[in-house]
């Protein structure tokens, strides 16, 4: 069984979806793998560190693709990258299934079978398989980095021979994986932190981290499914936590926002009057950019800038730390497959509950629901 790993084509994407040391222990489970030439330049892996892991570098990408039984990739691949697949082969990484559902069309009228990294269900057998987290981490401390070097003025407090300088303030709205990395990155600069999210029981995990956590009273609504994930909220509510966050906002030199809600567009969280009302030089960074943004006037890659305030919309800072974030990757696509192979052949059992919940195509049909739903929302 052949496993193959494609050169990522996005624009500013250097991540690649197997390292060496994920490579060798695909080939320790009897599995061959081949790569295209130079996928892990990106990631600082050359084409001998994959020789030597036991992997084949290949040069012809189309010969490559039609020699795949499962192509490990980091972002979807187009529609001719699809046709070139056998009808038999499987197809793993991040798909974005229920953002952009229309583009997996030609997986599924090509009768391959897909399986997304985002709808790996979070159950602790599937820690390991986390992707989204990895990838959250990544971007929640980058986020900061990016923040630091663009304000003006330093992070922490600093007490000179020539005064006080006073630490910087950042507030980070959403505290998911990302938020909470983030808030953890920024009090290792030395900055003062503030966090929103409105799920309760992140107030603990922020306080822990030493940073203040901002509530407001939604009046005992319910804002968390039976999962623990956060809910889409109504608008009287979304406004409560809005006013809350302008009032903070004034203050902070520093913005990072990573709210987001499964499967929904991102809630916004500050509009043009509370960006309006910053100061100058400060930034906000909205990481919710790919499903939407938490900023009203936030655009997804592009830096506006509004009297004196920037405003980024980062859609792949994993991307900007490609041998971390790919590592963190590889591991957890290497932890799916060894659910895919039995023996070093391919072994689909789709009653297992983490292989079947994260399906998306199969022999021609939609096999995940939520996927199914959104694709008819499309097609409506
Ligand atoms: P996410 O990326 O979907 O959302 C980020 C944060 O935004 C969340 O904390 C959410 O509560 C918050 N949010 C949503 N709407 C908001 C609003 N209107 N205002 C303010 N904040 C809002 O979430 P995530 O980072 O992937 O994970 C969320 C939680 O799930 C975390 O507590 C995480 O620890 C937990 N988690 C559990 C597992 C597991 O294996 N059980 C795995 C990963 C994450």
């Amino acid at each position: 069984m052949n496993i193959a790993v494609l050169r990522e084509t996005e624009a500013g994407e250097a991540r690649v979806a197997l390292m060496p040391d994920s490579v060798q222990k695909l080939v320790a489970l009897k599995a061959s793998v081949s790569i295209e030439s130079g996928a892990g330049l990106g990631a600082a892996r050359t084409d001998d560190d994959y020789r030597n892991a036991g992997a084949t570098v290949i040069d012809d990408r189309n010969a490559l693709l039609g020699s795949a039984d499962i192509l490990v990739v980091v972002n979807r691949p187009s529609p001719e990258d699809f046709n070139r697949l056998k009808k038999s082969a499987v197809v793993l990484g991040f798909l974005r299934p229920l953002d952009e559902p229309a583009e997996l069309a030609p997986a599924l009228a090509h009768g391959l079978t897909t399986f997304a990294m985002e709808l790996v269900p979070r159950i602790t057998r599937a820690q390991a398989m986390d992707a989204l987290s990895s990838m959250a981490t990544v971007a929640g401390y980058k986020a900061v980095l990016l923040g630091a070097n663009q304000i003006p003025r330093m992070f922490p407090l600093l007490m000179t021979a020539a005064g006080t300088v006073p630490p910087a303030r950042v507030l980070i709205l959403g505290a998911g994986v990302a938020g909470l990395q983030a808030i953890a990155t920024a009090r290792r600069l030395g900055a003062v932190v503030e966090a929103y999210d409105v799920r309760a029981a992140a107030g603990e995990q922020v306080r822990s981290l030493g940073a203040t956590f901002l509530e407001v009273d939604l009046g005992g609504l319910q804002t968390e499914d039976k999962g623990g994930y956060a809910v889409e909220l109504s608008e009287e509510a979304l406004k409560r936590g809005r006013d809350l966050i302008a009032e903070h906002a004034k203050t902070a030199d520093v913005i990072i926002t990573t709210a987001q809600v499964p499967g929904r567009r991102a809630p916004v969280l500050m509009e043009e009057p509370a960006v309006d009302a910053m100061k100058r030089g400060s930034i906000i960074i909205d990481l919710a950019g790919a499903t939407g943004g938490n900023v009203s006037v936030s655009k997804a890659d592009e830096v506006v800038e509004r009297e004196g305030v920037v405003i980024m919309g980062p859609t792949n800072l994993p991307g900007t730390v490609p041998v971390h974030a790919s590592q963190l990757y590889s591991r957890n696509v290497t932890s799916f497959l060894n659910l895919l192979i039995k023996d070093g052949e391919l072994h689909l059992d789709m009653d297992d509950n983490i292989v079947g919940p994260s399906c998306v195509t199969h022999d021609g049909k939609w096999v995940n629901e939520r996927v199914a739903a959104a694709m008819r929302a499309v097609v409506k």
